[in-house]
């Protein structure tokens, strides 16, 4: 019999490698990663993590400005661009140490370096061959930017942490996650914020409402939005970067972002080496259970470009190590369902939303049942502050399943997130109607809406509210 140096070899020490790597060891495995950069991936060094620490940091400009209604008084105070970057970093260094541990402990090997196939059972990393049983890419994806003349001057979400001196002019292009986020982020601390999308709406595959109202508050707290157009050139000049439009127009900035997209990291990996087989996008090809072309090399994550989230990537984990490994004693194997995956999106105010868009619900279910509220929360009716809540319920007629969740409002994250549970249970609308609200919360509207918007205003609904307006209170 074949005998290898590692049950399991995983290549990449991001959420998905790492939940890999950690979890195998913890079942006796013997298991080792191999990671080029630092400990943790996208998400906890250029990812999730240091975004939401910054979005914690714009938020307090809103609540400063928004305490003097309820009495507190004083000057405004000023935001150190330097304290939060130091802190930042320490808090990821502390991550990245946490990560480490997490793997020393569950036995894996830790072998730092850039790691290349030399065939279906053998990794090299700096010129050293490991063989292994099982191989699991997770190598994640890396930030695209179009081809446009004097792109190299832009950062991408990669480089946006760090920025020296902080941008006092931003200019962000795209409308997806990335973008509507770090546009929010940056005006929050205090930038002029330009956002330019080449589309009509922000955030495609989101529900057209919450698209046009996001685009409407993110505009009410200072974000210029400029939708159908494109960078066409940046040129660097002494007094910041001279972007041309495709629509002719020249904004002078510090700095431009470029959030248009990811793609996978599968380059330089010499999968052709082992045979794994790759999409026309480059993403590595996987069945449903996240095997390649080769049989015992499997993939998770973002390199497999299916949903590019993090609890994705540890939930693709987790199966691959039940199947390879067993599971964990006295628990079933695990699966992993595409359905009803709730995400949030950190703008101000953030997006939260699980299920089914309005659009996408008609056409899966046919007839649908919408119930929408658009309000302004408790807090702002003292706050002075003019943000509006949006939330959506879409109710499949034929089974009375809530298949659509949506909220624009205030930690819409944190709410929808328990939501998702009842959602995936197959909760109905009566169950949603039978559910005690929480009072007094923004969240209890999710439990109290009884009135469905009438066919007549779902007709007229169906055009976004102009941008910079809150859309009209049905
Ligand atoms: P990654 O986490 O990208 O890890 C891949 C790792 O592989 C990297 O550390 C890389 O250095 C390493 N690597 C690559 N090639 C090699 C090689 N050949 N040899 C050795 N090492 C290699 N998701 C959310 O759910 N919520 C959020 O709020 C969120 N915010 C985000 C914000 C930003 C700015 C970005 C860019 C992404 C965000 N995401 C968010 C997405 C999330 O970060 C990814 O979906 C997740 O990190 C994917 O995990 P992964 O394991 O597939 O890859
Ligand atoms: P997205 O796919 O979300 O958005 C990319 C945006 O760039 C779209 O608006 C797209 O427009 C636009 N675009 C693409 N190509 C071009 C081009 N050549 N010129 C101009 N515009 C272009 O990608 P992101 O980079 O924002 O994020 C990647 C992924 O990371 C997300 O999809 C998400 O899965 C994950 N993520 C999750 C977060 C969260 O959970 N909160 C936060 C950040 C990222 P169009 O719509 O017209 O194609």
């Amino acid at each position: 019999m074949q005998t290898f140096d590692f049950d399991l070899f995983v290549i990449g020490g991001g959420s998905g490698g790492v939940r890999a790597a950690r979890m195998a060891g913890q079942r006796g495995a013997k298991v080792a990663v191999a990671e080029v950069a630092d400990m943790g991936g996208t998400c906890v060094n250029v990812g999730c993590i240091p975004k939401k620490l910054y979005s914690y940091a714009a938020h307090y400009a809103e609540s400063f400005e928004e305490s003097h209604g309820f009495g507190w008084e004083g000057p405004a105070p000023t935001f150190n661009w330097a304290t939060l970057k130091a802190n930042r970093a320490k808090e990821i260094t502390r991550l990245n140490g946490i990560y480490v541990n997490l793997l020393k402990g569950a036995g894996v090997a830790i072998i730092t370096g850039w790691a290349t196939l030399v065939d279906a059972h053998t990794v090299q990393v700096d010129g050293k061959n490991y063989t292994a049983k099982y191989i699991l890419i997770a190598t994640g994806g890396k930030a695209t930017v179009p081809a446009v003349t004097g792109s190299e001057h832009a950062v991408t979400s990669d480089g946006v942490f760090d920025l020296n001196p902080f941008p006092k002019r931003l200019l962000v292009v795209g409308g997806g996650y990335i973008a509507c986020e770090f546009a929010s982020i940056f005006n929050g601390l205090g930038a002029t914020v330009t956002q330019i999308h080449r589309g009509e709406k922000l955030l495609a595959g989101f529900d057209d409402e919450v698209r046009g109202f996001i685009a409407a508050e993110m505009a009410k707290s200072g974000v210029q939005l400029k939708f159908k157009t494109e960078a066409a050139s940046i040129n660097k000049t002494p007094d910041g970067l001279h972007v041309e439009t495709l629509g002719g127009e020249t904004l002078i900035v510090d700095t431009v972002l470029y959030a248009t997209g990811r793609k996978p990291n599968t380059h330089r990996l010499n999968l052709s080496a082992a045979g794994v087989d790759v999409t026309t996008k480059d993403a590595i090809k996987v069945n449903d259970s996240y095997q390649t072309s080769v049989p015992n090399i499997y993939a998770v994550g973002d390199v497999t470009d299916r949903v590019q989230l993090t609890p994705v990537a540890l939930g693709e984990a987790m199966v691959v190590v039940d199947q390879l490994f067993g599971p964990a004693a006295g628990k079933p194997l695990r699966s992993m369902s595409y359905d009803y995956i709730p995400t949030a999106v950190f703008t101000h105010p953030n997006i939260g939303t699980v299920g089914f868009s309005e659009e996408a619900a008609r056409k899966e279910f046919g007839k649908v049942t919408v119930y929408r509220s658009d309000f302004k929360a408790l807090k702002h009716t003292v706050s002075g502050s003019q943000e509006r809540t949006l939330m959506k319920l879409i109710v499949d007629d034929a089974t009375d399943r809530v298949v659509g969740l949506h909220m624009v409002g205030a930690d819409a994250g944190e709410v929808v997130q328990g939501f998702a549970v009842a959602m995936k249970a197959g909760a109905t609308k009566a169950v949603f109607d039978s559910t005690i609200g929480i009072h007094p919360t923004a969240a209890e509207e999710f439990v109290t809406m009884r009135d469905a918007v009438p066919p007549r205003l779902l007709a007229s609904r169906s055009a976004l509210p102009p941008e910079g307006a809150a859309a009209p209170a049905v």
